[in-house]
């Protein structure tokens, strides 16, 4: 058993299994395969499998560079970390250069103000760790426009000395498809920036950038999703170890004629004789309610007994209902599991099934699952 696993496993319905393992073994394989220092991305905490058991198990690995989004983030990353260097996206807001110093964490700076408020506090406290600089290559979302970076290489070289910068960095907006015509702008527009900071380290490579052909690897990447086992290359097989497995419990079964209709505001109607179990589990637990299962849209699906089985009707907060007609007896009684998340159901496969994509259904995974934590 772990430190991190819930104490109460017997009283919850659902288990949601975190392979430790499997991340560390993906960490190390995007490592390798870049030829540079990876870092890890565990905002949003770490893409719902919980920012202390990662960053804890990639620190142990040898994982030096975090990148969270907030600065609470990266507060609950140092409790951890005590050594790594740990980023926060989203940079500095008015008034957090104190916590920033306490903790001896690093914003991701990504406008003049937040350069020159930065420098100004640095000045006062020299003892804080270098920050990065971030400049916007397609998103127009964070970021220094690349003009705007180029003219700061060329005339704002005090101001860059004075912040104290570390790293320059930029984001794919459309890596995990190689076809789009982006990717190559943005990686011939980071290499101009980089060869205007020639003495800063830069990182570029998402957890798709590892994979997409002609990416400078540069100092350090980036990956997030494909650390927890989502798909970095969704039109060809699978790269990645599988990190997350999620299993709910069937609670009641019956049989419904045909022409009946089933959950809330009859959305789905039986279209043969059909054998109904609910199971405990729903939007509440962080299983999207676009996933219901209707007479026009199909949604999700569960594993029974190894069977695809499709949900039927609305996702309530705490029940979905599937149709397991054409389950094994045995693996569709009262008190039985099965799998959501896990085997055939890959991230993707479950995105799909409910109009969305695999980063959401692991950055919503619910607090009331037993988390039990293998692979350490
Ligand atoms: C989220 C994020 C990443 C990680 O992206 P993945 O696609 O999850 O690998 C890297 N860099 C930045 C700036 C990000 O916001």
């Amino acid at each position: 058993m772990s430190a991190f696993d819930t104490p109460d496993a017997e009283i919850r319905g659902t288990l949601l299994t975190l392979d430790l393992g499997a991340l560390v073994a993906n960490w190390r394989m995007l490592g390798a395969r870049a030829g540079t220092e990876a870092g890890a991305v565990v905002k949003a905490d770490a893409y719902g499998i919980g920012i202390e058991p990662a960053v804890t198990a990639l620190s142990r690995a040898g994982c030096r560079s975090f990148f969270v989004a907030h600065l609470s983030e990266a507060i609950r990353a140092r409790a951890v970390a005590s050594e790594a260097t740990i980023y926060v996206l989203n940079g500095l807001l008015p008034g957090q250069g104190g916590a920033y110093a306490q903790h001896a964490l690093s914003p991701v700076l990504g406008s003049a103000e937040e350069l020159q408020e930065w420098a100004a506090f640095r000045q006062a406290n020299p003892a804080v760790r270098p920050a990065a600089l971030h400049v916007d290559t397609a998103m127009n979302r964070l970021g220094f426009a690349p003009g705007e970076a180029l003219a700061l290489a060329r005339e704002g070289a005090d101001t860059v000395r004075a912040a104290g910068i570390g790293l320059l960095m930029s984001h794919f907006a459309a890596s995990e498809d190689e076809a789009d015509p982006a990717n190559a702008r943005q990686i011939a527009a980071f290499a101009e920036i980089t060869a205007a900071f020639p003495e800063l380290p830069a990182s570029l490579m998402n957890s798709s950038g590892h994979f997409l052909k002609g990416c400078p690897a540069y100092r350090l990447t980036r990956p997030g999703y494909a650390l927890y086992g989502g798909n970095p290359t969704p039109d060809r097989a699978n790269p990645m170890q599988p990190v997350v497995s999620l299993q709910s419990r069937i609670i009641q079964l019956r049989v419904v004629e045909a022409e009946t209709q089933v959950g809330y505001n009859g959305r789905w109607t039986a279209k043969r004789r059909s054998r109904l179990a609910t199971i405990c589990l729903g939007y509440a637990d962080g299983y999207p309610r676009n996933a219901s299962g209707t007479d026009t849209v199909p949604g999700g699906t569960a594993l029974v007994g190894g069977v695809p089985c499709p949900f039927v009707g609305s996702v309530s907060m705490d029940l979905i209902i599937l149709d397991v007609t054409d389950a094994p007896d045995n693996a569709s009684r009262r008190g039985e599991w099965v799998t959501l998340i896990g085997g055939a159901l890959d991230l993707e496969t479950v995105g799909a099934g409910a109009k969305t994509i695999g980063y959401e259904i692991l950055t919503s995974l619910g607090r009331r699952h037993t988390r039990r934590h293998v692979g350490i």
